[in-house]
């Protein structure tokens, strides 16, 4: 593409940097060098506040902003604490992105999230469908904190020509994310009950629901690549899906999962956790005709990737559970 964003020569801060997507950018952005990389996590400033967002701004001049930075959690922290889910969430995304366009920064990213959408959209949910209504209750006050930067990026964008992009991962997976079983996704939940089922020779394992429901699961690595490719390409106000577009029941993970681990023992259904909704599935027509990117990871794979990661860093303590 004509106006493609050369990283090699930027500077490229990224915020939240200690997260789990994150994790996964910063990897893709070293593919790029000499591309110079400043990495704030949380404990260095505190973005809530203009004066720490401006300070870290000044103390680093950055070419180019991703921020990946926000309070996150699973359904049941985010009942618990809505109140912070909101002002957090509304504050760092409304400051970073302000202070970035104040200082000049040539390219602004920002990811917002699958929950950002209606509850009970239809799938395959399209971009368009964003504003079509209130998203699920318990992680609203989360996911109305992160979809306003939507609003702010497109109007900063027409009214002061700001390069600001906003992205919607999907559902995505793979290593560094959450394993705490109270907390985590299904994917991360499942490595971790077949691993202690194989380590502890345990002959059942328990899965949530009924195995009916369906997502789109991406693979951290691919959702990476497409996020630094929008990053240099793509130059636009309308939000863009990041997803695999490919839909597995939560049976058929489970049968991928424990085949990888070859367990052999039984699978329990615990039909009194909920499914949740029945089909999540998101539209990625957008991500291949407008950055011509398809994921190329299949669950398979990713999820091998994903256990050979939790298997080596588990029993070392360095995983998140
Ligand atoms: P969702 O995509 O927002 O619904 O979030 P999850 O990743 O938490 O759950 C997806 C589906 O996986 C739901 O139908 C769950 O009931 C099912 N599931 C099965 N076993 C588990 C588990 O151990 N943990 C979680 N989080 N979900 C599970």
């Amino acid at each position: 593409m004509d106006n493609k964003l050369d990283l090699r020569a930027k500077k490229v801060l990224v915020t939240g940097a200690d997260g789990f997507l994150a994790h996964h950018v910063v990897a893709e952005l070293k593919k790029r060098p000499p591309l110079t990389l400043i990495r704030a996590d949380r404990a260095g400033y505190d973005l809530r506040e203009g004066g720490a967002v401006r300070a870290l701004l000044s103390d680093y001049s950055p070419d180019v902003v991703i921020n990946m930075a926000g309070l996150v959690g699973g359904i049941l922290v985010n009942e618990q604490r809505p109140a912070e889910f909101f002002y957090d969430n509304l504050m760092m995304g409304a400051l970073v992105l302000h202070e970035s366009w104040r200082m000049g920064v040539e390219k602004y990213l920002a990811c917002i999230c699958g929950c950002c959408y209606p509850d009970g959209a239809p799938s395959p949910i399209k971009e368009d469908m964003l504003w079509d209504g209130y998203p699920q209750r318990g992680s609203a006050p989360y996911a109305i904190a992160k979809k306003v930067i939507a609003v702010q990026s497109e109007a900063y964008r027409r009214q002061y020509g700001f390069n600001s992009i906003v992205l919607v991962p999907g559902n995505v997976y793979g290593p560094h994310e959450n394993f705490n079983l109270n907390d985590s996704h299904v994917v991360p939940a499942l490595i971790r009950k077949f691993y202690e089922a194989m380590r502890d020779n345990r002959s059942s394992v328990k899965v949530w629901g009924s195995g009916s429901p369906v997502r789109d699961f991406v693979y951290a690595g691919d959702a990476a690549a497409a996020i630094v490719l929008a990053l240099e390409e793509y130059e636009g106000g309308d939000i863009i899906n990041i997803s695999s577009g490919s839909a597995t029941s939560i049976r058929e993970l489970v049968e991928i999962i424990s085949d990888l681990f070859g367990y052999t023992g039984r699978i329990d259904w615990d039909r009194s956790r909920p499914d949740g909704q029945a089909v999540k599935v998101f539209d990625n027509t957008r991500m291949k005709q407008t950055l011509g990117y398809e994921c190329r990871t299949s669950l398979r794979e990713g999820i091998r990737k994903t256990i050979e990661w939790f298997s080596e860093c588990y029993p070392r303590g360095i995983v998140r559970s």
